[in-house]
């Protein structure tokens, strides 16, 4: 059977080596080859031995997910669109900043979850993507950016897996991908710069910290289990009082760490000074930031985008607490390539009715 390489990281890489009789040292080689120099081809990997590339040629293969469609928007935001087979299209956005670029990866096609406010969690879960198809999404976007992998002028210095899709509810393909970026071979980006969004899956953020524990964000969206219920409804599973020990926990090894609080601002809904101040108090023991997130509508969500004013006397009351609080600027609105708005439209555009899961008319789906 053919092996893709890119569903291996460096442990894995080693173990087939090993089983096809070659030293550690290629299978190293071949990881830089792969991640640090983007190569694609094994005739390009010049420092190994011909019989060795031939070997590979037979039995193993470089398949990367399929670029769909590449768009820019009029704020330097770029979303590539890529076709992972059966009809599943997943998103990935490079966001350009003065001091930074940060590649936005997805980690499943759509998502199981469903919080009301999200146009991923209404198209329904479809599969997991494969090591190969989240790395995959670096490693296209490093060739057609051609960037230096390490974060160089217009590199990509940071990575979020807030894409489509939970990370955590795909936890051995993510850190099977996470350990890829860190690799020094490969993309070597430090913990800090690579930062997993969870909705709050309890135990599986534990698991992260025991075993790659990058830079925590935490979806939190609501102040209260009454509110947040029915936000985020994997709530009902794990509670916020077991989500504030989560969040404890996976400090406690790492002191001058912080978790990421994410707030989407919902008109009427979460937005209110006592919403702020409750929030005050649920995150008090944690030692974190806030970021909020103006809600990107998409048609028939049934929530409107807090006002600007609103945002801002939110932001004030909890930074008035001593808090670092950011309000996300809102980019690649024109290309639908902001928070909670991917792919949701490509259904609609491509016309591929029969993609959209049963229970969503596909009318909802259009604008
Ligand atoms: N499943 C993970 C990561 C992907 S979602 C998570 O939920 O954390 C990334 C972020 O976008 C999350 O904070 C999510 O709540 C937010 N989001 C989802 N839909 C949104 C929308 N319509 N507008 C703004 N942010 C949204
Ligand atoms: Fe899934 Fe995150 Fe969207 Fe919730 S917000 S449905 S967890 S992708």
């Amino acid at each position: 059977m053919t092996v893709n390489l890119l569903n291996l990281d460096a442990a894995g890489l080693n173990d087939l080596f090993a089983r096809m009789g070659e030293k550690p040292f290629r299978a190293k080689q071949v990881l830089r080859w792969l991640h640090r120099f983007g190569k694609g081809d094994f005739y390009a990997m010049t420092d190994l031995a011909r019989s060795l590339r031939m070997k590979l040629e037979a039995s193993a293969c470089i398949q990367p997910p399929q670029l769909f469609s590449d768009k820019l928007s009029e704020d330097g935001t770029r979303k590539f669109l890529f076709d992972v087979g059966a009809g599943n299209f997943i998103e990935t956005v490079f966001i350009p900043e003065t001091d930074r670029g940060t590649l936005c990866v997805s980690t499943q096609a759509g998502c199981a979850l469903d919080c009301s406010f999200c146009s991923t969690g209404k198209q329904g879960f479809n599969r997991n993507l494969t090591v190969a198809e989240i790395i995959g999404q670096l490693w296209q976007a490093c060739r057609i950016l051609d960037c230096d992998s390490h974060g160089g002028e217009r590199g990509i210095s940071n990575v979020v897996l807030m894409g489509m899709g939970e990370p955590l509810a795909n936890f051995d393909n993510v850190v099977a991908a996470l350990r890829l970026m860190l690799d020094d071979n490969a993309y070597g980006l430090s913990r800090r710069r690579v930062t997993v969004s969870t909705s709050g899956v309890v135990p599986a953020m534990d698991q992260l910290g025991e075993e790659c524990p990058v830079a925590l964000a935490v979806s939190l969206h609501a102040p209260n289990d009454e509110l947040r219920d029915r936000l985020v409804p994997i709530n009902r599973k794990y509670p916020l009082a077991d989500l504030m020990a989560a969040c404890r926990r996976y400090l406690a090894k790492a002191p001058r760490d912080f978790i990421t609080f994410e707030y989407v601002m919902l008109d009427g809904i979460n937005d209110r000074n006592v919403d702020a101040n409750e929030l005050l108090g649920l995150t008090r023991d944690v030692p974190c930031k806030f970021n909020l997130i103006p809600f990107n509508p998409f048609p028939h969500s049934g929530f409107r985008r807090s006002t600007a004013v609103r945002m801002r006397h939110f932001a004030d009351i909890l930074m008035a607490a001593g808090t670092v609080t950011t309000i996300r600027r809102t980019r690649g609105e024109d290309i639908d390539a902001a928070c909670g708005q991917l792919v949701g439209q490509v259904l609609d555009r491509s016309k591929r009715a029969s993609f959209a899961p049963k229970s969503i008319p596909i009318a909802e789906l259009a604008p």
